[in-house]
This record gives C-alpha cells, sequence and structure tokens, in this order.
C-alpha cells in the first residue's frame, strides 16, 4: 500500500493504493464543498432509512458522524458501526471503533453504508490553504460502483469484504438513492453562487442520464439517451457508445448520438487504434491532434477525409465476460478536448456505467428492438419486412455506408411469369410460393442481411457491409435456391424462378434510396429482357 501521503487528498490516496480490482475508470462524482458532503451523507441515511432492512454497516469518520443530523434517528436500525477514531461519548449503542489505517488522515472524511440491497460510499478531504485567511476548500466525491466500494472495505473494513461479496444489490433500489442525491446535489449546487453555469448544467445532465436509465424499458434508448445527452453538455461531431467482445477483431457500434436508428454497426477494431490502445492499457486515451500522433498514422488519411482533428475513448466497463468491453468515443472536427471536459466525460461514464452493465442490457439491445419493431413492421403474408420497414432501413444503412465509408448493395427480385403462375394453379398457391420464396430467401441470405417484400411478387434484400461483387454472389445463390427445388402443388411440382439486379452505393454518385432503387431496378429489367431466371450487376450492364 502506498503510505506516503504527503499533501494528497483522501481520493488520491485510494485511487494509488495497491488493490487488483480496482477499475482504472473510477471516477467519483465529484463533492467540492465539505457542507455539500455532509447534507449527502444526511440525504442518504435518510433514504436507507425509508427502505429499513438490518443489516445495515456504516463505517465512518468520527467527525462525519458528529456532522449528521440524521444519524441519531437512525442509530437504532444500524447493525454494526465502525468508527475510525473516537465517538461521541453520549452514545450508547456499541460500535467497534477502528484506529485509523495510515491512508488516512485527521482532515479525511469517509462515510461508508453496505446492506445485502445496497452500497453507497462518500470520501472527502478538507484542504487547509496556507495563508488564506483559515480558508479551507473540499476534496472528495461519492461512488455507488461496487468495485469501487469493495476497495473501501478492504482499505477501511477488510474483515466485511467477503460478506460484501456474498450480497446482490437491487438495482431499483440503488437507483431510487443515487437518483435523489444526484437531484439533491444539482439542488444544492445550483443555488451556490460560486458554481459556474457549466457545473450546473453537468451534474443537471448526470442526473437527466441517471433518471432516464431507471425509466427506459429499452435498452438501446437507454445508450442513445446516454451519448445523446452526453453531447449535448460537451459538444462533439460524433459520440458513441462501442463494445468489443473478447479478442474479436470487431467494434459492434451501439449507439451513436447522431443517429438515433444506429443499433449494432460492426467495424473491423483495425480502423479504429485508438480503442484498440484503450483495451490494451485498460484506460482512457485523448488525441488531441491526430495528425501529430504516431498511433493515427495508419488511418490518417481516412481521418482527414472525415476531417477529424481529435479523438476520446473512455472506457465504460472492461472485459465482463457478459457484456464484452463497452467504451465511449468521441471525436471532434475542430477543438481538442479540455481537461474539464475530458472529466466531465469520465464522471459520466463512470455514473452510468454500472448502472448500464447492471441491467445486462447490452446482450439484449438488438433482442429487444427486433421483437418490438417486428409487430408494425412486418408483412402479413410473407412474415418478412414490409416495404415501409425496407425503406426506412435502406435510408440508414446508406447514411451509415457514406459516414463511415463501408460498402452497402442491394439486391432487387421479381418472380417470373407470376401472373402464369397464378393464372394456372390459382391465387392461393401463388401465395403459398411467395410464402416459400421469402423462407428460402431468409435461409440463404447472411443473419446481417435484411430481406423485405418490395411489393406483390418482388423481393429485396438490403447486405450492409457487401460490395457489388458480393451482393451478385448471394443473388445468384438466391435466384439458385428458388430455381433448384421445385414448389409442391397438389401432386405436381410447379418450376418456379426469378430475376434479379442488383446496386451498390458508391461515394458521391448513389446518394439516395432512390439512386440505388433506381440501378437495381433498371439491372432487374435487363435480366427480364434477355431471357430472366438471372440476375444482372451494373457492371456488365454499363449501368451507373
Ligand atoms: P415477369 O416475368 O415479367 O415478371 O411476369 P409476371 O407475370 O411475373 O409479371 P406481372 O407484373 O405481369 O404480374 C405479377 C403478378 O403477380 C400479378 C399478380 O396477380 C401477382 N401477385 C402480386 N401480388 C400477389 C399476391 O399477393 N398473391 C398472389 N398469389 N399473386 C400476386
Ligand atoms: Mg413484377
Ligand atoms: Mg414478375
Amino acid at each position: 500500500m502506498n503510505t506516503d501521503i504527503g499533501n494528497t487528498t483522501l481520493r488520491e490516496r485510494i485511487i494509488s493504493s495497491e488493490f487488483q480490482s480496482l477499475p482504472p475508470h473510477h471516477a467519483l462524482i465529484p463533492i467540492n464543498n465539505a457542507t455539500l458532503y455532509y447534507s449527502l451523507c444526511d440525504e442518504t441515511l435518510r433514504q436507507i432509512g425509508r427502505f429499513g432492512g438490518n443489516d445495515l454497516v456504516v463505517i465512518c469518520d468520527s467527525e462525519t458522524i458528529q456532522q449528521l443530523e440524521e444519524i441519531d434517528n437512525f442509530l437504532p436500525n444500524v447493525s454494526k458501526m465502525i468508527v475510525l477514531g473516537l465517538p461521541p461519548s453520549h452514545w450508547d449503542i456499541p460500535i467497534e471503533t477502528h484506529n485509523p489505517p495510515p491512508i488516512f488522515k485527521s482532515t479525511d472524511h469517509l462515510f461508508v453504508l453496505v446492506s445485502s440491497s445496497i452500497a453507497i460510499s462518500f470520501v472527502g478531504t478538507i484542504i487547509k490553504r496556507d495563508g488564506a485567511n483559515g480558508h479551507t476548500s473540499f476534496d472528495g466525491g461519492w461512488s455507488y460502483h461496487r468495485t469501487y466500494i469493495q476497495h473501501l472495505l478492504y482499505l477501511f473494513a477488510p474483515s466485511l469484504v467477503e460478506t460484501f461479496l456474498s450480497y446482490k444489490e437491487d438495482p431499483d433500489k440503488i437507483t431510487e438513492i443515487t437518483t435523489r442525491i444526484m437531484a439533491m446535489q444539482a439542488e444544492l449546487l445550483s443555488g451556490h453562487e460560486s458554481i459556474i453555469d457549466m457545473d450546473k448544467s453537468e451534474l443537471a445532465t448526470v442526473l437527466e442520464i441517471l433518471k432516464v436509465i431507471s425509466s427506459k424499458k429499452r435498452a438501446h434508448d437507454v445508450l442513445y439517451v446516454f451519448v445523446e445527452q452526453t453531447s449535448r453538455v460537451i459538444p462533439s461531431d460524433r459520440c458513441s457508445i462501442v463494445r468489443v467482445w473478447g479478442q474479436e477483431d470487431t467494434v459492434h457500434v451501439l449507439a451513436s448520438h447522431d443517429d438515433a436508428n444506429l443499433y449494432d454497426m460492426t467495424v473491423p477494431l483495425s480502423k479504429y487504434p485508438e480503442i484498440k490502445k484503450a483495451l490494451a492499457i485498460g484506460d482512457k486515451i485523448v488525441i488531441n491532434n491526430v495528425r501529430a500522433d504516431p498511433l493515427m498514422q495508419p488511418c490518417l488519411d481516412s481521418l482527414i477525409q472525415k476531417g477529424i482533428n481529435s479523438i476520446l475513448v473512455i472506457p465504460i466497463v472492461l472485459y465482463d465476460p457478459e457484456v464484452g468491453s463497452l467504451l465511449l468515443r468521441a471525436v471532434r472536427k475542430e477543438v481538442g478536448f479540455t481537461l474539464r471536459e475530458i472529466n466531465f466525460f469520465e464522471i459520466v461514464t463512470n455514473a452510468a456505467g454500472s448502472a448500464l452493465e447492471r441491467a445486462q442490457l447490452f446482450e439484449s439491445v438488438q433482442q429487444a428492438n427486433k421483437t418490438l419493431e417486428k409487430l408494425a413492421v412486418t408483412d402479413d403474408l410473407t412474415g418478412i419486412y414490409n416495404h415501409r420497414y425496407f425503406r426506412e432501413r435502406l435510408e440508414g444503412e446508406i447514411l451509415r455506408s457514406l459516414r463511415y465509408s463501408v460498402p452497402l448493395s442491394c439486391a432487387l427480385f421479381d418472380i417470373d411469369d407470376f401472373k402464369k403462375c397464378n393464372d394456372t394453379y390459382g391465387h392461393l398457391f401463388g401465395d403459398v410460393v411467395l410464402k416459400e420464396i421469402a423462407l428460402r430467401m431468409q435461409q440463404t441470405v447472411r443473419r446481417t442481411d435484411i430481406v423485405a417484400r418490395y411489393g406483390g411478387e418482388e423481393f429485396v434484400v438490403i447486405m450492409p457491409q457487401t460490395s457489388i461483387d458480393g451482393a451478385y454472389i448471394q443473388a445468384e445463390r438466391i435466384r439458385k435456391v428458388i430455381e433448384d427445388k421445385p414448389f409442391d402443388y397438389l401432386d405436381k411440382s410447379v418450376s418456379i424462378t426469378v430475376s434479379g439486379g442488383v446496386a451498390e452505393v458508391v461515394q458521391n454518385e448513389t446518394l439516395t434510396v432512390e439512386d440505388l432503387l433506381r440501378i437495381a431496378d433498371q439491372c432487374l429489367y435487363q435480366a427480364k429482357r434477355s431471357g430472366k431466371n438471372r440476375i444482372i450487376a451494373p457492371k456488365q450492364n454499363n449501368l451507373s
């Protein structure tokens, strides 16, 4: 343990003390005023009192305990009270008094509450400024991050660590309490004249984010509001949450502040050296001039093309087997990130991070959203996506493709001589064919492709991250699975074929849904004209 305490504050000494499981991004929500510190400790006691529970342990220094108005009301509910230093003499409840460990100085403050369902901690140091008329300031913060609290127990009450690890916190209770503390903090600070506007909006934002986390049911909304709100306070040209699973070489962009419809876009990790480095060192990465940073040299051209000047990456969750590694990434075209802004990003990711992790929402992001969306966006007959959804989705995919320079293609199919099929075998058989074709198409495409019914007997497939050559191969595969197996009708087998046209998004050329569909449709038309049961791509066709 680091015992060279010098002029450091308790907050700093806790961070620098050795303990393997303390995460690198454990920033506290700051408290820079002793009155505020006492008020928040009191409010916490009041809130925890409402929840009752007879297994509550309090660890506190003797100075803090003297200042708490609620403590007398609350003491009968405490199962164990550990005081660092001497407790007030008038108390007649059993109190364990501990000599403070060397890490703890006389001007330090500590208040930790641990029960089987809730844990919360406050730390701080009163700093006496030399020669400033006895003027003092306060350096501290609070956290409900369990790893941080575990670290505090290890330092101040090691015998409790094992019990603490066996506890499972109650997410609803902790959200309610932390939201109230945050609200109180914002309220008290907003009445404080010395606090500049920035602080108020910072806290209001952290509060907003915590509120949202407790109110949103859809996991993706939580992620989106998180980045969206954060970028209201600290503007950036893009602010996103990304995930990397284990040793995977892929980055999943789960949410981006400028695109509410972005759910899970995958990009090769090699395009993000800054994320690679953040994962390697387990800490934030700040690049305030991409041109000057050797790390960014391999992808400098693409950054310059996008006009990106600065990049900030902050880990939210690292190496969780269920969640993966989760990071916040913000980029700017103009000025770099200031220390203050970086600090805010750290606070906000920490405040929201453990709540997000706890909800295990990342695993369910796609799942939850898919179920809800399916209801309004599927075609009744075939069960695949309908035209409306297809259009919206293609629009979003085109924007993404252009923005991130990843390929995107689509393929349009039309059943050959379907009118004749209907006329010969009846409309009901026609419907069976449509259903079966939808099924075969879905079974043939990649998991990330989107199959939709474009119109009566026309189908479309959106193929993200696929260039025209790949799209042609894929469309051919679909054509073949339809041609190869006849469709059963009573005792007959009816052969059905389809024709198709493919198109790819090209920077500066195909920029809209209409552009892309026009090209695919022209190719489809060529396929029909040249004998049906074939796929035509623009190159073969000399179409642009
Ligand atoms: P081509 O090879 O040029 O595409 O000829 P086609 O007969 O397939 O094209 P046309 O556009 O003349 O006919 C399309 C037919 O698709 C007409 C319509 O009755 C049929 N159709 C459209 N929607 C449905 C549907 O939901 N169920 C059934 N059974 N038939 C449908
Ligand atoms: Mg047609
Ligand atoms: Mg047809």
